[in-house]
């Protein structure tokens, strides 16, 4: 197995660094909490995806005439491996590319791919995810929502919750029964849904970071034309499943550990204990090589996510288990970290005292509702005893 890249990827990754590095201001941390509500850091997100946008980077994979680079999945996985270890603020643009346009590729009618796949492309507009509710998470089929046709178009009531940065989106990619006397996995069907659209309401909830990133979306009578259905009405189900494994590949986590192992690197170097840099400490050694084992393993994970991808293959359980292992090393790796550092580690990112700007405290809390979003590490075990396995169901 060879994950080689040709000089031409080279030559992309590091053109892709280099923009990072001179775009993103010194000492950029990312995501902050409460960040997406403040004006000027939105208005600073809202810019560089216009930068990229114009660089063809954020549909490096699309074909041309959608606003894409033409290039391959393998040079998407570049990108994003770059753009997640920089910490790019992508948002609903992330939500956008990976989740919504993969089904309106498959899905769209040609008129919808104009409308909407090009101005993903260019960064100029946000999605948010609308499949989650209260009674309806893992067990996606129990949903409620519902879109009943109506004259020229459908009307939508119910409730979604989770809705990651619905209070930002411009649209909600929306999972609505169509046919409520139809079996659970049947009468379903997928809708875009413009946000500013009446009768729809965001409230805020607040996560376990004291940050406002998720929401409620409560829909009432909400009126759509005819053609915010993607795809074949009732048929939404089989649609969602091909393409949720698009949002699974981890490389997200990949990217962050790999950011991790290196600030480790440099904090083991740069501080010293004892008499002695930390690097020289055989205990140290031994924990910042456990931690590239990690990020070597999800790395190769991810890579083989990607490359089915541009064999033309749909991963299934590669993706889950890409994810399953993505997901959980963060908390591994913070662990190891936090065994160098000590009990510093738990400072927060306001504390002047916090090492690695608090990345470690901060890291740590968000891995928790990693292993949630996108589907638990359950239901991705479920998925990899099942498909992978070919286990009987359980
Ligand atoms: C940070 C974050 C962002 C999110 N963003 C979005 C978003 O943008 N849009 C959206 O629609 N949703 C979003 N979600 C919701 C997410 O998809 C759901 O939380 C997830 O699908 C689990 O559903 P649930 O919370 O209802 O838990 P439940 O499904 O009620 O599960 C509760 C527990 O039971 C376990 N469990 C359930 N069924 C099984 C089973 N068959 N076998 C074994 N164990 C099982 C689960 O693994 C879990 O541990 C987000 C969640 C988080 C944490």
């Amino acid at each position: 197995m060879e994950f080689g890249f040709t000089p031409a990827q080279e030559a992309f990754r590091q053109e892709v660094r280099e923009f990072f590095t001179r775009e993103l201001p010194a000492g950029w941390v990312g995501y902050e909490e409460g960040a997406e509500t403040r004006d000027d850091w939105w208005a600073f997100a809202k810019q560089l995806m216009r930068k990229l946008g114009e660089r063809r980077w954020l549909a490096v994979h699309w074909p041309q005439e959608y606003g894409g680079l033409g290039l391959t999945p393998i040079d998407h996985l570049i990108y994003k491996e770059e753009a997640y270890y920089h910490l790019v603020p992508e948002g609903p643009t992330h939500m956008a590319r990976d989740i919504v346009a993969p089904s309106i590729i498959i899905y769209g009618t040609e008129e919808q791919k104009r409308k909407y796949l090009i101005p993903i492309a260019a960064g100029e507009i946000g999605f948010c995810q609308g499949f989650s509710e209260p009674g309806a998470g893992s067990d996606l089929a129990g949903l409620q929502t519902r879109a009943m046709e109506d004259g020229d178009g459908f009307v939508i009531n119910g409730q979604k919750i989770f809705t990651s940065r619905a209070h930002r989106a411009d649209y909600c990619w929306l999972a609505a029964r169509t046919d409520p006397a139809a079996t659970r996995h049947r009468g379903l069907s997928t809708l875009v849904v413009d946000m500013k659209t009446p009768g729809i309401t965001v409230r805020p909830l607040m996560n376990m970071m004291r940050a406002h990133s998720f929401n409620e979306v409560f829909f009432d009578n909400v009126r759509v034309p005819r053609d915010a259905l993607v795809g074949t009405k009732d048929r939404g189900w089989y649609q969602m499943m091909t393409t949720l494994d698009f949002e699974r590949s981890g490389i997200d986590h990949t990217a962050a550990g790999r950011r991790l192992l290196d600030e480790m690197m440099v904090y083991a170097q740069e501080t010293r204990r004892n008499g002695m840099p930390l690097a020289q400490d055989p205990k140290v050694r031994n924990r910042l090589a456990e931690m590239a084992v990690h990020v070597e393993v999800s790395r190769l994970l991810c890579y083989r996510v990607y490359w089915m991808h541009s064999q033309g293959k749909v991963p299934s359980h590669e993706a889950s288990t890409s994810k399953v292992f993505g997901d959980e090393f963060i908390p591994r790796l913070v662990n190891l970290a936090t065994q160098i550092v000590g009990l510093p580690a738990l400072l927060q990112r306001d504390s002047k005292w916090a090492p690695l700007a608090g990345s470690l405290e901060r890291l740590y809390l968000s891995s928790v509702g990693a292993t949630f979003a996108r589907g638990t590490s359950e239901i991705q075990r479920n998925i990899i005893a099942g498909r992978g396995l070919g286990l009987p169901r359980g």
